[in-house]
This record gives structure tokens, C-alpha cells and sequence, in this order.
């Protein structure tokens, strides 16, 4: 695969270069240069696959001559190693569960297959290496559990102390081994320009070598492509599925809009956001007026200016702004829902379906009830993308208080450590440098 930023369509890298820097210096993001088309035979027999062996096939079409096939095949099966079961509500709505992997967050597919592909293309390096990651919350967890234990990679993860829930706490620091977490005394936005800082830190370079696994690096967004076919698969190849995307940085999203350029046949999407609602606002405006975020009860979404929007617009790049606005419009339909509809919604979930969801997924299957389906046929899918035990103090609002399945309470009776700094890039550097 070979990939071109967004700023730049002249700066082209290969696979390994986009993985380990993330994002071009020209502060664009990756792109595939061509997606290709997935033979329509693929599609039809797609019900003899099983998740990972279909997530190999589309991996196989899109990054095939980056890696060995038996590598690849390896690689896929050893992160995409939990289902992604598609739950009916009704005849024409159901919830795609992206919430079996290890932190119970569909970040888990991105995470784990970022981890996977960065270490084959560092094994060959002598040097260690860094990622750095700053979280709110739930990235954090993810990429620790991806990259937990594998050789050659150290992980460095800094977290708001006082934002992050105690759940969210123990899945970033009772890892140990290769996993250290920091607990910075300020709020994410001073974790971020941390990382940044370092990242550009001469006399850190000299001992480091860094990398990222933020939310714009193109592994974590391939796989997430796969579970949209998974989800087609699922149910009975119809070709009249409208996917509902509760959105955030809009990666997933994005992926789905990759699954759709390799030929499954979706019929459109659905950005689903809390108030944070700067893609709805510009779907409806034809302006895109990024703000600073709202705090809001589904926080894993409460971002003011998504960070895959520039990709949206390239895949959908017409021969002016406006033509871009109507491409997307024509696949893209957004809804903003208020903390009160979330909370409502997660109540009519559990009365209508007695299904409980938890509070992303709740934006989403609000927004879903607002489309129209004209014809019988049609299918909406929702992506459930946590499990609702991970936000135990909402559900509680909601519904009262639900059990914890065993997974997140085996969190919760570990001892954690971290390491504590003040919110100054100077503490950081100097925790750094004594490493
Ligand atoms: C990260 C996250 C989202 C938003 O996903 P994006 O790809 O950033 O749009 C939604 N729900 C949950 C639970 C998340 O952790």
C-alpha cells in the first residue's frame, strides 16, 4: 500500500513509514493512494467465512504486498481474536457489538492490529521503541493491552488524574512490564502538547526513538474497516444496510467509508454525535466550524474538531467545496443528541428491547431512530462500541446499578502504579531522561 497525506497529494510513503511516524511532517494524514475493489465473488461467498479469516481477505487486499501471506495471516488471526456478534432489535434494526476484545471498547481492533503490524516492522530494528500516548480515558487502555508484553516496544502512556473514571485508571496502570503509566496533574489537553513537545525534544531523541498511536494512524483504522463486512455478512448480504456511526474523531467512520470505497455495498451513514456536533452542524451548513469540546456523558466522543474529518473530505473530494459537501451528503447524514436523549434512550433500550446499552451507543441508537426507512427491507445498523459496564456511574444514572461482567472486574481488584508528575513539560522530560 502506498500512502499520501492529505496536505500533499506529491508526498507518497509506504506502509511501514506511515505506520511508525503516524502522520506526515506536513501535519496532513495518511491515505491510501488507491483502494482497491474487492472481487464481487468475495461478497457472495462471504457467509462460508469466519470473522478472521474474511478480516484476512479484505487485510490481504488492501496491505497484501506490504507482508508475507502466512505473516499476514498470522497477524490478522491474532488481533481479530473476538466475535463482533450483530444483536437483532427488530426485524430492521440491530446493534453490531464491538465490545468483546480485552478492554471492552471497540478501540480494542485498531490497538491490537497497530500493535501487531508495528512490531513486525520493527523486528528488525536494533533499537527500542517508545510509543507515547496521551489518553483520556479509554485509548490508553486499548493500546496497553495491544501492545502488553511485546518485545522491543515500550509504551509510555500519560493520563489526567483527576478525569479519567477509577475503571479507566486500573486499565492503564496495572499492566507493569513494558507498559509505565503516567498520571499527569492537569487534563488531557496538557497530556497532549506533552507528547508533542517530546516528540520535537532534541536531547530526548538522542536517547529515544519514539512513536505514536493516536487515533490518526492508519492501523488502527484498516481494521476497522473488516467488521463492516462482518456486519453484511451477518445479515444475509443485504444491500440495503445503512450503518449508524456514534462518532467522535469520526475513525470509524472513516473506516466504514473505506469498507464502502472496497466495494461492500452500504447504503449510507449515519454520524451520530453528542453535542459536540461540528459534522452534523456542517452536513446541515456546508461550513465546518471546529470548537473546543463539551464535556458530555459519552466522553470517549466529546471532540470539538474530529481529527479523521480531513480524510472524510478526501475520500469524498469533489471539484470544489461544494461539490465535496453534496458528494458526502449524498452518503452522509448527521444527528446530535443531548445527555438527557442518551439517558432516555439507554431507559427505552432496556424497556422496549431489554437490551442495555451503554451511553455511546445509546447517541447512536437515538440517532438511528430518527431515519425513515422507506423500504421494508432495509437495515439499520448501530455500532456498539463499549460495553456499558465500562461507565458503571451513568448506567447507574440511567437504569441503576448494572453487574460488571468478570472481565472489567478483574481490573478492578488489581493495584495499580503510576508514576505522578505536575502538568509542566519539565517534570516530564525530567521523568524521561532518568528512565
Ligand atoms: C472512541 C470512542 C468512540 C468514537 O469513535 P471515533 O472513531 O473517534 O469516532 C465512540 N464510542 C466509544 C466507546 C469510544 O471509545
Amino acid at each position: 500500500m502506498r500512502l499520501y497525506s492529505t496536505n500533499n497529494k506529491d508526498n507518497i510513503v509506504d506502509l511501514k513509514e506511515a505506520v511508525l511516524s503516524a502522520f506526515p511532517k506536513d501535519r496532513g494524514l495518511y491515505l491510501p493512494t488507491e483502494i482497491p475493489v474487492l472481487p464481487s465473488a468475495f461478497l457472495d461467498q462471504l457467509n462460508q467465512y469466519s470473522f478472521s479469516e474474511l478480516s484476512f481477505m479484505v487485510a490481504q487486499n488492501l496491505i497484501g504486498d506490504d507482508l508475507p501471506e502466512d505473516l499476514l495471516y498470522q497477524l490478522v488471526t491474532r488481533a481479530i481474536n473476538f466475535p463482533a456478534p450483530l444483536i437483532k432489535l427488530t426485524n430492521q434494526l440491530s446493534v453490531l457489538e464491538l465490545f468483546h476484545g480485552p478492554t471492552m471498547a471497540f478501540k480494542d481492533f485498531g490497538a491490537r492490529f497497530m500493535a501487531e503490524l508495528m512490531s513486525y516492522f520493527l523486528k528488525d530494528e536494533d533499537r527500542e521503541t517508545t510509543i507515547l500516548v496521551a489518553t483520556s480515558g479509554d485509548t490508553g487502555g486499548a493500546v496497553a493491552a495491544g501492545f502488553y508484553d511485546v518485545p522491543g516496544i515500550n509504551v509510555i502512556i500519560l493520563y489526567p488524574g483527576s478525569k479519567v473514571s477509577a475503571l479507566q485508571e486500573k486499565q492503564l496502570t496495572t499492566w507493569g512490564k513494558n507498559i509505565t503509566a503516567i498520571k499527569v496533574a492537569g487534563v488531557f489537553d496538557d497530556c497532549q502538547a506533552m507528547v508533542k513537545s517530546a516528540f520535537l525534544d532534541k536531547q530526548l531523541l538522542e536517547k529515544f526513538s519514539f512513536s505514536s498511536a493516536n487515533s490518526i494512524n492508519i492501523a488502527r483504522l484498516l481494521p476497522q474497516s473488516f467488521y463492516y463486512f462482518e456486519a453484511y455478512k451477518q445479515l444475509g448480504c443485504s444491500d440495503d444496510i445503512t450503518f449508524c456511526v456514534p462518532s467522535g474523531n469520526f475513525g470509524n467512520l472513516s473506516a466504514g467509508i473505506l469498507a464502502k470505497k472496497m466495494g461492500l455495498p452500504i447504503k449510507g451513514f449515519i454520524a451520530a454525535t453528542n453535542e459536540n456536533k461540528v459534522v452534523p452542524e456542517y452536513l446541515t451548513l456546508g461550513k465546518y466550524l471546529p470548537h473546543p469540546s463539551h464535556q458530555t456523558l459519552s466522553n470517549a466522543m466529546d471532540v470539538g474538531n474530529p481529527s479523521n474529518f480531513p480524510r472524510m473530505l478526501d475520500l469524498y473530494r469533489g471539484i470544489d467545496e461544494s461539490s465535496t459537501w453534496n458528494n458526502l451528503k449524498s452518503v452522509l447524514r448527521g444527528y446530535a443528541v443531548t445527555d438527557q436523549l442518551t439517558i432516555d434512550t439507554i431507559k427505552a433500550s432496556r424497556d422496549n428491547y431489554n437490551y442495555i446499552i451503554d451511553p455511546h451507543t445509546a447517541v447512536g441508537l437515538y440517532a438511528a431512530s430518527q431515519v425513515e426507512q422507506q423500504k421494508t427491507t432495509a437495515q439499520l445498523v448501530v455500532l456498539g462500541t463499549a460495553h456499558p459496564g465500562k461507565f458503571a456511574q451513568v448506567m447507574n444514572q440511567a437504569i441503576g446499578p448494572i453487574k460488571l461482567p468478570s472481565r472489567l472486574e478483574a481490573f478492578l481488584e488489581k493495584e495499580g502504579t503510576a508514576e505522578e508528575i505536575d502538568k509542566d513539560y519539565k517534570s516530564f522530560r525530567e521523568l524521561l531522561l532518568s528512565m
